[in-house]
């Protein structure tokens, strides 16, 4: 049994980010090679450091969706899955971890396809457009190798290589390449802010295409989004399961999705699964359906912590064609149902928040400095929003205390990680609290109006009541 990871980035505050994330896991899917395919983000659930939980077969593969070796792939990711290397041997499974999608030769393909997909020919210039940055190189020296790689098949009659961050920047594209029309393919993952916004209005772009001086510019959509990427991620498991061969031992799965009745705002029955309030609206019976239909609010607003109270109201789904309980309640909550039973079974591995403060790094770095004081507001006012209950503080309970039914949080998640990098700040230089304003994204902390800032702020620069530590 082969269980195929796709580890990501995701997004605190873009509802959009990761959709091109879950559809590619939905193309492997229903390719069927691999028994399983989940994902595993950093800024979203399931989150980088417990996504492997719900992971019970023996053998394991993870395909960072990220463009080049940098800094999330050599760091972050191996830090976050306590990946050893190429190959962990943990527990019984063999956990392979491949290079980046993005460093494939294959990948090269996916350009070339974008190209032509545009209209590109053997008179045209074909640009690979890279972000680029001044602090890694290996960051430069993908785009170049991927740009060598479709310059050496003289499919037409340029190519090259153009940055947002370095030189040689997009913005010299027209005087460097001489054919009349330039096809720009972005290397990048997902249609985010770059592709989608800083790029088109640093260079002017009409659209996807542009006309200037007598010339065409063509640009099209980043590789990332395009549905040959998943041949990419194939290949890379592919040759990661030929370096380190499956195991030939299945260990039998424990795994007991049995729900109560009521789990978070989610209320289970015999035959359907309901959201908050009256069931007005039925869904299909399809996980991703439900995922969607989750991402947002009732007011529109992205809800970028699953556990967050204010799941939208009034859906349901039958628990039929497949869909079992386990598999509706994921896509709502995930991890909750194997969280539970491992709690349960009293093999939960709890981490406490001084050691997933204490290994953050880069700009999340400093917040381990927050105070005791802190942590506690902090819990108090992101955790009691959430229907899920801590496991992992580190001062008065512990698992044992929480309450039979309650959704354990075995470890501070990544939108508890970034409040408490704002709160530090906060702590340090004092802040100016104001209004709270609904229409600020959750997770905007830094932004006036964040209700949670708000709350955060008010509670920290109140007086420590007397005899508690600061
Ligand atoms: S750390 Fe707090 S807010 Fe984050 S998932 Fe756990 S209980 Fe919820």
């Amino acid at each position: 049994m082969t269980h195929l990871v796709l580890a990501g980035h995701g997004s605190h505050l873009n509802a959009d980010s990761s959709e091109p994330f879950h559809r590619l896991a939905a193309a492997l899917r229903a390719r069927g090679e691999f028994d399983a395919v989940t994902v595993a983000l950093w800024k979203e659930e399931p989150s980088l450091a417990r996504a492997l939980d719900a992971v019970t077969d023996p053998d394991v593969v993870v395909v960072p969706v990220f463009i080049s070796t940098g800094y999330f792939t050599r760091t972050v990711l191996p830090r976050e899955m306590r990946l050893d290397g190429p190959l962990t041997v943990r527990g019984g499974q063999r956990i392979r971890y491949t290079a980046p999608v993005g460093t494939h030769p294959r990948l090269a393909d996916v350009i070339v396809e974008r190209a032509r997909e545009a209209g590109a020919g053997p008179a045209d210039a074909l640009v690979v457009l890279g972000h680029g940055t001044r602090r890694d190189s290996s960051s430069e020296k993908n785009v170049y190798a991927m740009a060598d790689l479709v310059a050496r098949r003289r499919i037409f009659a340029e190519c090259g290589v153009a940055f947002i961050d370095q030189e040689p920047g997009m913005l010299t594209m027209l005087d460097r390449f001489r054919a009349p029309r330039l096809f720009v393919v972005p290397l990048f993952i997902a249609e985010g802010w770059h592709v989608g916004e800083t790029i088109p209005a640093d260079l002017a772009l009409d659209g996807p295409e542009t006309r200037r001086g007598g010339r065409i510019v063509h640009y099209t959509p980043p590789v990332g989004t395009h549905p040959a990427l998943a041949d990419v991620v194939c290949e890379l498991a592919r040759e990661s399961l030929a370096a380190h061969p499956p195991t030939p031992h299945l260990p039998p799965s424990t795994l007991n999705l049995e729900p109560p009745a009521f789990l978070g705002e989610l209320r289970i029955e015999a035959d359907r699964l309901c959201g908050p309030g009256e069931p007005r609206e039925a869904l299909p019976p399809d996980p991703e359906t439900i995922r969607r239909r989750v991402r947002l609010d009732d007011a529109g607003r992205y809800r970028p912590l699953s556990g967050a109270r204010g799941l939208p109201s009034g859906w349901w789904v039958p628990l039929r064609d497949g869909l079992t309980p386990g598999a509706a309640i994921e896509a709502v909550y995930p991890l909750a149902t194997v969280h539970l039973q491992q709690q349960r079974e009293g093999t939960l591995r709890i981490v406490p928040l001084d050691e997933v403060l204490d290994r953050q790094s880069g700009r999340y770095e400093e917040t381990r400095l927050l105070s005791q004081r802190g942590r506690r507001i902090l819990r108090e006012l992101l955790c009691g929003r959430c229907v899920r209950t801590p496991a992992w503080d580190d001062s008065s309970s512990g698992s044992a205390a929480l309450p039979a039914a309650a959704i354990p949080c075995p470890e501070a998640c990544s939108v508890f990680v970034a409040l408490a990098r704002e709160a530090v700040a906060w702590e340090r230089e004092g802040a100016e609290p104001s209004p709270p304003d609904p229409s600020v994204p959750f997770a905007a902390f830094e932004e006036p109006g964040n209700e949670i800032r708000e709350a955060v702020i008010a509670a920290l620069m109140a007086p420590a009541p007397p005899g508690v530590p600061r």
